[in-house]
């Protein structure tokens, strides 16, 4: 074993990235990082002729190598071999002139989260059973306890939720419960979570905010006597938020699969560069694909592309992040975010892995709400990040453009990269933009933006009438709910919500 994981707060605790991948986030606040990615660089020629599985493994056992080859092998399996509906798991598709678009939608609810959510709850299963024999060995008790069981907690505006679900529902020793605002995701969204099937899930709707949710969630995180209750029953709750490093690693190997589907299909050789374009939120997608450049990948730049919520782009710009700003609702709902919890990993990386600035920077956006890096740190994260922004009537007109000029139907999130992407010259380098949710996910923006009206209209309609003027068929995942049957009815208060985990821990865990 090799590699070591700590926070990018402090290097005093060392784990293995089975013990990150369990806890999620490092007991300090910080994020699990590792030293070694740069030194894990990959067969470029040997990859560009493995399949995206192949890719997988070696991706996968490069930076979690405490999981041996065949538990690696499962996971992969488990994850890839049979839920998603393209063979290629991530296709490439072309976009005209030297662009194209990575789809990452073509798993079981139709958005990129599915790449990781189908993966981490593999590798959270394996991470606890090795921790709880480890804990099993350190009291020397001798008494077997059994595996531990997870209890995953998540708080969703829309998306999250319902990949997360997909993800664990049937896993074993595992159970999910996920809260979304009453009225606060849309139609389709809301169908997905209440029709999720398996005996260890558990989907509540909350009388208050998105924010109301989320910072009950925490609490209960926090709240050290409901653990206690717990543990006595053998269960410990957790998070599959994108801080963990077990969702990110997985985010790598579409990178990788992507530059190997360019040089079979001639538009590159074997060391060109490429460039990618990424619609960015939380900063964990883009953040995938800086390891994969550390891992050997030859990427000229990446666009980090943001909606009107783009405190990225101004931190790009100028070296100040200031979460202080007005909050914008867009049509691009999943980038909708003013902490982008996954840059920490990058300045971390950038900063050459000091540890006491992280610290520091991230008081003082705690504190201030805003931190300013030094010019030299700018200057080389400027040498591999390129940025820019778009309004909601820029993203309609982008997908509208995309539909009569191309014949490509894309969603709303994807719009915003393309428009930040079209605004920049071409240098002739082969130009990826990621595509990052099926466009029907988003039925209602999406035929808005080609000009119908759409009031009045509920999801089902929307998705109807989009799939009537454009001939692109709707994806089964989304047009079977019409049929499935809502089976999670509850609502409770925020207030509620504890007692909600606790009787689903009883459930689940009988
Ligand atoms: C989550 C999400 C994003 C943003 O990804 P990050 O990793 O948070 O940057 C973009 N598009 C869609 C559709 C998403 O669900």
């Amino acid at each position: 074993m090799s590699i070591f994981y700590h926070s990018t707060r402090s290097r005093a605790d060392l784990v293995t990235s089975k013990k990150a991948i369990a806890q999620g986030i490092a007991p300090d606040g910080g994020l699990y990082i590792t030293d070694s990615v740069a030194e894990k660089s990959l067969d470029l020629a040997a990859v560009c002729n493995m399949d995206f599985a192949g890719v997988a493994r070696l991706v996968l056992h490069s930076l979690f190598d405490d999981f041996s080859a065949s538990e690696i092998s499962d996971c992969v399996e488990a994850a890839y071999g049979s839920s998603f509906t393209s063979p290629l798991v991530c296709p490439v598709s072309p976009l005209g002139g030297t662009d194209w678009l990575l789809e990452l939608y073509h798993g079981p609810t139709c958005a990129f989260k599915d790449v990781a959510l189908q993966m981490l709850p593999q590798l959270m299963v394996r991470a606890a059973a090795a921790n709880s024999a480890e804990d099993a060995d350190q009291a020397n008790a001798g008494a077997n306890r059994g595996p531990q069981n997870i209890m995953i907690v998540t708080a969703t505006s829309g998306d999250t939720g319902k990949a997360a679900l997909a993800g664990f529902a049937g896993v074993p020793n595992v159970g999910i419960t996920v809260f979304y605002p009453e009225g606060g995701v849309s139609d389709i969204q809301r169908l997905q979570m209440v029709t999720q099937l398996g005996s260890n899930v558990e989907v509540c709707a909350v009388q208050g905010n998105f924010d109301d949710v989320q910072t009950q969630v925490k609490r209960i995180f926090g709240n050290t006597t409901m653990a206690e209750r717990l543990r006595t029953q053998n269960v410990v709750l957790s998070s599959a938020n994108s801080i963990n490093i077990g969702r990110l690693v997985p985010q790598i190997v579409y990178y990788f699969s992507t530059y190997a589907q360019l040089v079979k299909n001639g538009t590159i050789q074997v060391g060109d560069p490429i460039e990618f374009c990424v619609p960015t939120g939380n900063f964990g997608d883009v953040l995938a694909g800086y390891f994969a450049k550390l891992m050997g990948l030859p990427v000229k730049r990446f666009v980090v592309a943001s909606n009107q919520n783009n405190v990225l782009t101004e931190f790009l710009n100028t070296g100040t992040y200031n979460r202080l700003r007005p909050f914008h609702k867009t049509i691009s709902p999943s980038m909708d975010i003013l902490v982008s919890s996954n840059l920490e990993r990058l300045l971390y990386l950038k900063s050459g892995g000091d540890t006491e600035l992280i610290s520091y920077l991230m008081h003082q956006l705690a504190t201030r709400g805003s931190y300013t890096i030094s010019a030299e740190l700018l200057a080389s994260i400027k040498q591999d990040f390129a940025c820019g922004c778009a309004n909601d009537v820029e993203t309609r007109q982008t997908i509208s453009e995309t539909w009569s000029e191309k014949h490509v139907l894309i969603d709303t999130h994807t719009a915003v990269a393309l428009a930040v992407e079209k605004r920049r010259a071409s240098e002739g380098t082969p130009r990826v933009i990621l595509s990052t949710a099926n466009p029907y996910k988003f039925s209602a923006d999406v035929l808005s933006a080609l000009g119908q009206d759409v009031c009045g209209m509920d999801g089902f309609a929307c998705m109807d009438a989009l799939q009537e003027l454009t001939g692109v068929p709707a994806p089964e995942q989304l047009s079977q709910l019409r049929s499935a049957s809502e089976l999670h009815r509850g609502v409770c208060t925020v207030d509620g919500m504890s007692d909600v985990v606790e009787a689903a821990c009883s459930r689940c865990f009988a």
